[in-house]
């Protein structure tokens, strides 16, 4: 049978029982597989069979997971690294020559923009940059030698958001392999490949695991492009261990039901911090006053899980906002059942100056916090009490 519905391919698409008939997939821990006979080895390395060889290049664990994601996607194929950054390296180092240009938004995630800043220069390959207020201009970033338009919808920490409609209109226009980072979002709440990304990568250590146990990554979409990430990551190594698929796999099976709650409760808290004197304001795509509701609606089931706010009295304020927190995790992780709490501006991105952190959204005042799955009103508290102290 084939299935359409989410929850269902989540918990129905699954690799072949062994004759064990189990009901839960077990965990295939073996680096390499068997062969029948010379010509069973020869057959299959020279690729004229589907089958696994060796655990760097598949096994039925990584399979099963990246295949899961591939049907929540609706990509083509793809191919499961090891961290969610293993993932977008491997990206760009497999589809990227020399000489090659990106054009990306600015505020992506900070290990992505010293790849872009630090790493893919030393290979002559250069990054453009726009800022989320201005999409207009991405057009005019754009050279003979640009290869890749590259997003994340909604970004990280301001939860600004993008229009993947109009972005792949143009990367279409000018040729270019557009790449989302939907990471924020999960396959459960937006699927760039409907709206025309020809890549979606997905840090899985994220709300994909969503309980702060492993790392992973993956990258899925158009066949053609997936085959030279495949060929690239089989030889140099960065593949997701069999036993974080296997975690993975299982975290798939309840992804849409533990999002549900982790927006139900983000937007809970994003009323309450709307209301809070203290409160300058709130980015959260599902409230009416985020700059970019419109687009969260047409391409967003649910606002995910991460609430970005302004705490009046800057800098300090941040920090004791972060010193009075109780419950809350202080941790640099998100889309876990903890509720997290950050302020950039203090922590993660205290060696920037001023006006480098407002380059990519970040406000002294920003605080971030990605909602987890205790009760809504006990996450409440704590934040209330906290703001108190400011
Ligand atoms: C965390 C994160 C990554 C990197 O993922 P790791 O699994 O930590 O390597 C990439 N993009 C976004 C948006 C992230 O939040």
């Amino acid at each position: 049978m084939s299935y359409d519905n989410f929850e269902t391919l989540a918990i129905r698409t699954q690799i072949d029982r062994s004759e064990n008939l189990e009901h839960s997939v077990p965990l295939y821990l073996t680096s390499s597989f068997v062969f029948e006979d010379a010509e069973d080895m020869r057959a299959s390395f020279a690729e004229e069979k589907e089958r696994n060889l060796y655990s760097r290049f598949t096994n039925p664990n990584t399979s099963e997971f990246v295949q899961k994601i591939c049907q929540m996607e609706g990509a083509e194929s793809g191919y499961a690294f090891a961290t969610g950054m293993g993932a977008v390296f491997s990206t760009f180092a497999a589809l990227l020559n020399s000489g090659d240009h990106i054009v990306s938004c600015r505020s992506v995630f900070g290990s992505t923009h010293s790849l872009f800043t630090k790493f893919l220069p030393k290979w002559n390959i250069e990054t453009s940059y726009f800022k989320v207020e201005e999409a207009d201009k991405v057009e005019s970033l754009i050279r003979p030698e640009t290869r890749c338009l590259y997003v994340e919808t909604p970004t990280n920490p301001g939860v600004d958001l993008l229009d993947l409609e109009a972005l792949s209109a143009l990367a279409k226009k000018h040729d270019l392999i557009f790449i989302v980072d939907n990471c924020f979002a999960t396959p459960y709440l937006q699927q760039p490949i409907k709206f025309g990304a020809d890549l979606v990568i997905h840090s899985a250590t994220k709300l994909i695991d969503g309980q702060g146990r492993v790392l992973g990554g993956v990258t899925v979409g158009r066949e053609d492009l997936i085959r030279e990430i495949y060929l690239f990551a089989r030889n140099t190594g960065p593949a997701l261990s069999p036993f974080n698929a296997w975690v993975l796999s299982k975290s798939l099976e309840t992804l849409a039901v533990r999002v549900d709650r982790h927006c139900d409760n983000a937007l809970e808290a994003a009323r309450f911090l709307e209301e809070h004197p203290r409160v300058r304001q709130v980015k959260y795509p599902f409230l009416k006053s985020h700059p970019g509701y419109e687009i969260a609606r047409k391409q967003m089931k649910k606002g995910g899980s991460v609430v970005a706010f302004e705490i009046e009295g800057g800098i300090e304020a941040g920090r004791r906002f972060l010193n009075a927190i109780q419950m809350c995790s202080l941790s640099a992780n998100l889309g876990d059942t903890r509720t997290i709490v950050t302020h950039p501006a203090s922590t993660t991105h205290s060696k920037l100056s001023e006006e480098d952190r407002l380059e990519v959204g970040i406000t002294d005042g920003l605080v971030r916090v990605s909602v987890g799955l205790e009760a809504a009103e006990d996450i409440i508290a704590d934040l209330k009490q906290a703001l108190e102290t400011v």
